[in-house]
């Protein structure tokens, strides 16, 4: 079964993401456990996380099929101890709020050299953080999301997600989260069947899907390997809509929650019909 949804809104506290997704007619959905573009927040009140488990009792989510998604601020790789120290900090929290909330993931980007230090090590750094964050909590797993590469993005090559896993200690808490815009914006071409048998034929090589834990469902604004990560509405972009039919009627996309992060909020319930006619 295809658990379809968006990445909703959580303004007016976090018990409002599932009513949101609810309304657009999802069966999966994705939020921020606290302000993305703030370092700290005050902690979860009992109220709000029974709030929410409420809603997602109401709206039949099951914790496997939400996605949380943490602050844009933390680099988990930072070349700097002091800057790393505070994402490591910010990390555990958001994994900590991620555990009050009774969900089972937080979805992640993995991380930025920043060109002041060799990717390899920065990757090093990532994993460590990962093990770290993990020995800190418990029942959460981190799911690392691949990037177009923009900047000095780690997680661009399935090369670079496959080091990372590797060097993570527990092997059941890792997991990885592949975003269509990115994966096209980084240069793995999924427009026509051939394309896609390649590219989800090296994803299963390199790294497996057995890690593959969710997907993020957007078309792109910006062309095949442009390294630029700019998502648009399904069908409006440079992707086109070929490769969403093949990932809706592709076995190895069941169960795992499959989000639409595309601009346009007004279209998401269209956008969602449109995933199930195919
Ligand atoms: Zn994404
Ligand atoms: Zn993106």
């Amino acid at each position: 079964m295809k658990f379809i949804g968006a990445h909703v809104s959580a303004s007016g506290g976090v018990d409002k993401a599932p009513l949101n997704a609810m309304e657009i007619g999802a069966n999966a959905f994705a939020l921020f456990v606290k302000n993305q573009r703030r370092w700290t927040a005050k902690p979860l009140t009992d109220e709000e996380i029974s709030g929410f488990k409420d809603s997602c009792r109401a709206g039949g989510f099951l914790p496997q099929y939400i996605l949380p998604h943490d602050s844009y601020l933390i680099n988990l790789g930072h070349p700097s101890k002091e800057d790393l120290l505070k994402s490591r900090e910010a990390f555990i929290d958001e994994m900590k709020r991620c555990q009050q909330l009774g969900l089972v993931m937080l979805n992640f980007h993995p991380g930025s050299h920043l060109k002041l230090i060799p990717e390899s090590i920065s990757i090093q750094i990532v994993a460590e953080s990962i093990n770290i964050a993990l020995q800190s909590t418990s029942g959460i797993t981190a799911v690392i999301e691949n990037t177009a590469g923009q900047g000095s993005n780690l997680g661009y090559s399935f090369e670079h997600l496959a080091e990372m896993i590797d060097k993570v200690d527990d092997k059941s808490r890792i997991g990885v989260c592949l975003d269509t815009c990115h994966l096209f914006g980084a240069g793995y071409d999924i427009r026509t069947e051939e394309s896609y048998t390649n590219t989800f034929t090296a994803f299963d090589r390199i790294i497996g899907f057995k890690y593959l834990r969710a997907m993020h469902l957007n078309d792109s604004k910006k062309p095949l390997g442009s390294r630029v990560d700019r998502h648009d509405s399904l069908s409006r972009g440079e992707i086109g809509l070929e490769p969403f039919r093949l990932i809706i009627q592709d076995a190895r996309f069941d169960n795992i929650p499959l989000i639409l992060e595309t601009p346009n909020e007004e279209i998401w319930s269209e956008e969602i019909k449109l995933l199930r006619s195919f």
